[in-house]
């Protein structure tokens, strides 16, 4: 598409500014440059410099529309959910951030505010659903949301985390979805001293949970598919590492977890892991492949086995974790790239090739 006509895509309504971009105009076509409205910084908004954005797995998913029943991808695409960056201008309600504060933004930008979910910290859980930071409904300029791949964000100070300067602030950025994605059911579970915990899949999310995991004081065991991960997943935190594909090793973990947190972003056998659990314990799918995975009803009756599912994490949650992981000096292994490099990057993340979070210096924007 040329310039011309993509200049003619986006609409900046009055009082509204431009930013920079790089969108997906197809779920077939690579990312390119695009040029989006954000609203004018209103009385409770955050005005937002994007310094650094994390590659999700989930940006992947929506470009390529693979979640197309659940969620279908409004083209053109402006995907990015870990954000972070300086504040530029703040509105006259807000409080709690000033100009040239750090300021981060994670997976959703509003919600209803008024239900119980809302009220109970939980606005992932939103029951009139929240807004997502990209491919969300945009409540002030009408249309979609636009997210985090640009060079600008306005957003409801209720819905801006603080981030510590003690960070090293591109490592930060993954902490906003692959970070609370892991911390959120970690805690929800109660995991830690005396468990044994399983992380399946050492990408952006499993080896956050891998962190987290070993840093709540559990026994961390990572089953991966790239036995050339096994010297960083020990060095990352976990205690043992198995081969997912090697049935003897698998063996030798049967019925002994606790809880097992997965975290594969394509099709994969729950039933080999659902054997692995213990009495009473527990399976919880963060990993979002496009198709449905079958269980078999043994893998649960016997043993009286839980699967269940987490969403991202509220924004007191999400803060909490941030502000745990300046307290521990934890952020996320990343690998830099700029914009440019998006379509090669996602193209590594199909073949697991990630160490292990992509994340876009954002001043490559301007080149
Ligand atoms: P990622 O960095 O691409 O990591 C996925 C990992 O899964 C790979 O590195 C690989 O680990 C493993 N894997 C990939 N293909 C596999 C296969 N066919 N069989 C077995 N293992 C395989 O992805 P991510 O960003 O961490 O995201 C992971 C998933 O979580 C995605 O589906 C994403 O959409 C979803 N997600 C969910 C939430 C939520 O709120 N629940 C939030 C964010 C993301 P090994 O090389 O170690 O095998
Ligand atoms: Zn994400």
């Amino acid at each position: 598409m040329s310039e011309a006509v993509r200049q003619v895509v986006s609409h900046p309504a009055a009082g509204a500014a431009t930013a920079r971009a790089f969108a997906a105009y197809s779920p077939t076509t690579d990312l390119a440059p695009f040029t989006i409205p954000r609203r004018a910084a209103g009385p409770q908004d955050v005005q937002i410099e994007i310094l650094y954005c994390g590659v999700c797995h989930s940006d992947l998913h929506t470009v390529r529309n693979e979640w197309e029943s659940a969620m279908p991808t409004i083209y053109p695409c402006v995907p990015g959910h870990e954000i972070v960056g300086r504040v530029v201008k703040t509105g006259s309600e807000v409080k709690k951030f000033k100009a040239g504060d750090l300021a981060a933004v994670g997976c959703m930008v509003d919600s209803c505010r008024v239900c119980a979910s809302c009220r109970a910290d939980l606005e992932q859980y939103c029951e009139n659903g929240m807004t997502l930071t990209y491919n969300g409904q945009d409540k002030h300029l009408g249309g979609v949301t636009y997210g985090g791949y640009s060079d600008s964000i306005v957003v409801d100070e209720a819905f801006v985390l603080s981030v510590s300067p003690k960070l090293p602030l591109a490592g930060v950025a993954p902490l906003l979805c692959a970070g609370i994605t892991t911390y959120s059911p970690l805690r929800h579970w109660n995991v830690g001293k005396g468990q044994k915990v399983g992380i399946v899949g050492l990408g952006g999310l499993g080896h956050m949970g891998v962190k987290f995991a070993n840093a709540f004081g559990a026994h961390v065991v990572l089953f991966t598919t790239s036995p050339n991960k096994t010297a960083d997943a020990l060095r990352l935190g976990a205690h043992e590492v198995v081969i997912s594909k090697n049935e003897a090793e698998l063996q030798k973990h049967a019925g002994s977890f606790d809880f097992i947190l997965d975290a594969v972003s394509a099709e994969h056998d729950l039933n080999t892991y659902l054997k692995l659990l213990r009495r009473d314990g527990t399976l919880t799918l963060i990993g979002a492949p496009e198709k449905p995975l079958p269980v078999a009803a043994f893998s649960l009756l016997v043993g009286r086995h839980n699967v269940a599912g987490s969403c991202i994490g509220g924004i007191r949650e999400t803060q909490e974790m941030l502000d745990f992981c300046a307290e521990r000096g934890i952020t996320s292994d990343i690998e830099m790239i700029r914009i440019q490099q998006i379509n090669g990057a996602y193209q590594r993340l199909l073949k697991s090739d990630v160490k292990y979070r992509f994340v876009i210096d954002m001043a490559s924007l301007k080149q």
